[in-house]
């Protein structure tokens, strides 16, 4: 039995869809979710629903029960993620999980006082209790997902520029179905325990890349300005932009600046079994 948390977000719903597609009899996975309402589907699909909140450990015990791989999608709750994490972690162990596939973030070690460090202690702290637990593990560093790009360049064809305080600073991203079809072949092939996987495109890209890939799809000179965070900060807040999303934004952008989303590593393109979608595609798709 494969159970796969988090299974109504997007990550959960494309890896259960890889699963599907790699062979795997819709008998043998289970989805643990929040909200049932919202697993419709993945119930018609033969999917066992089984009910838990990351907050609820005896219900976790519960549920763990009978699951021999577990693919623990981090949960998307900054403030109370990392007892939520300690509790997921705690039940596998209880219910005597046989592998547990984490999905954690990219940490490039050789930047120092991360940008990011609100998710990167989390992180950190979620693999040391994983390979604390004596659990065989898997630990999948998924870069930042490159489906995120139009949000952070915003309206770019009406404003003809990209505002963003990350200097010449490049990221690794990977389109999140690409993560999700990795996370489906590590649960469906073998080899993978007690191994850490830095899972980052080989094709990084600054934000004037992206600038001058816009422009030749668009054939709008599309620019790009690097303010200082402040700056930043400070026009994002008189556009209306929540506080709360204010500092993600800008800490993504200066981790960018600091090389922290930066990494080169092969294990992704391995496990994928071919390139990985590169920044130039996916702006030739969206923008064309
Ligand atoms: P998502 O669509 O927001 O899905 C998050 C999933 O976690 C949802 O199914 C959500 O349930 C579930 N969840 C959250 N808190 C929970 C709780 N307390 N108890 C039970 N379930 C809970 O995010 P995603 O795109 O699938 O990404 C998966 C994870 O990757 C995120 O949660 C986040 O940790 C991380 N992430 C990574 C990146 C990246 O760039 N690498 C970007 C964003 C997020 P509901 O459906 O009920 O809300």
């Amino acid at each position: 039995m494969i159970l796969v948390t988090g299974a109504t977000g997007e990550f959960g719903r494309k890896a259960i869809d890889f699963l599907l597609n790699n062979g795997v009899n819709p008998s043998e996975i289970s989805a643990l979710v929040r909200n049932e309402n919202k697993a419709v589907d993945l119930k018609e699909k033969g999917i066992e629903i089984r009910i838990g909140n990351y907050n609820d450990y005896n219900a976790l015990i519960k549920e763990f029960n009978g699951v021999d791989k577990l693919l623990f999608i981090s949960g998307s709750e900054i403030e109370t993620r990392e007892i939520q994490h300690k509790n997921i972690v705690t039940a596998a162990k209880e219910a005597d999980v046989r592998h547990l596939v984490y999905t954690s973030f990219i940490r490039n070690t050789e930047v120092e006082n991360s940008a990011i460090d609100f998710l990167q202690n989390t992180h950190l702290k979620t693999e040391n209790w994983i390979k604390e637990s004596g659990i065989p593990y898997t630990i999948l560093q998924n870069a930042l997902y490159l489906d995120l790009l139009p949000m952070f360049v915003g309206d770019v064809i009406q404003n003809e520029v990209i505002v963003q305080p990350a200097k010449k600073g490049k990221s690794s991203a990977v389109l999140r179905s690409e993560l999700a079809e990795v996370a489906a072949n590590v649960l469906t092939t073998e080899g993978h325990k007690n191994k850490v996987y830095p899972l980052t495109n080989p094709v990084t890209n600054t934000y004037e890349d992206v600038a001058k890939y816009i422009s030749e799809v668009t054939g709008k000179k599309v620019t790009y300005q690097s303010p200082t965070p402040d700056e930043f900060k400070t026009t994002l807040k008189e556009s209306g932009v929540p506080d709360e999303y204010i500092g993600i934004f800008a800490a993504f952008s200066v981790a960018q600046a600091n090389g922290e989303l930066e990494l080169q590593n092969n294990s992704l393109e391995n496990l994928l079994g071919r390139k990985p979608t590169t920044y130039k595609e996916l702006i030739s798709q969206i923008y064309k």
